[in-house]
């Protein structure tokens, strides 16, 4: 599949950090309650750190109390993709940034999380930036 951002490896080492070319690039995880965004309620919208597409907002992340950062639906449903991952012994959903392709977490659903959509996206911090808003 072509992304409408499609760069080299070479170019995304070059332009990210060690630690976000893991998560972004090599699908990694970062440790559960250490990323920036875990506990945060700033009013904003998350982009994504590689590209700058707008992924997800404030209004719909929601305390999972899980270590990460998890939200109940993306900005748009076209700003992610989602692909079956069967890394790990598990079959997962991981959740790409539709523009980049950059790894950005995984969507569970069904837990009985109070929200209205029992999904949790459950996102690294540091595949995402936020965008405090204005004012
Ligand atoms: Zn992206």
């Amino acid at each position: 599949m072509a992304y409408e951002v499609e760069k080299t490896d070479e170019q995304w080492r070059a332009e990210l950090s060690p630690a976000e070319y893991e998560v972004l690039r090599r699908a990694g995880t970062e440790p559960a309650f250490r990323g920036e965004y875990t506990d945060t309620k700033t009013a904003g919208v998350y982009g994504c750190r590689a590209c700058g597409a707008e992924l997800f907002r404030s209004t719909e992340k929601f305390e999972s109390h899980c270590g990460w950062p998890s939200f109940f639906d993306p900005k748009d449903s076209s700003a992610v993709e989602l692909l079956e991952d069967r890394t790990h012994g598990m079959v997962r959903t991981e959740v790409r940034c539709a523009r980049c392709g950059s790894h950005l977490g995984h969507v569970f659903e069904g837990e009985g999380y109070p929200t209205p959509t029992d999904q949790r996206y459950c996102i690294n911090s540091i595949s995402l930036r936020l965008e405090p808003e204005a004012g």
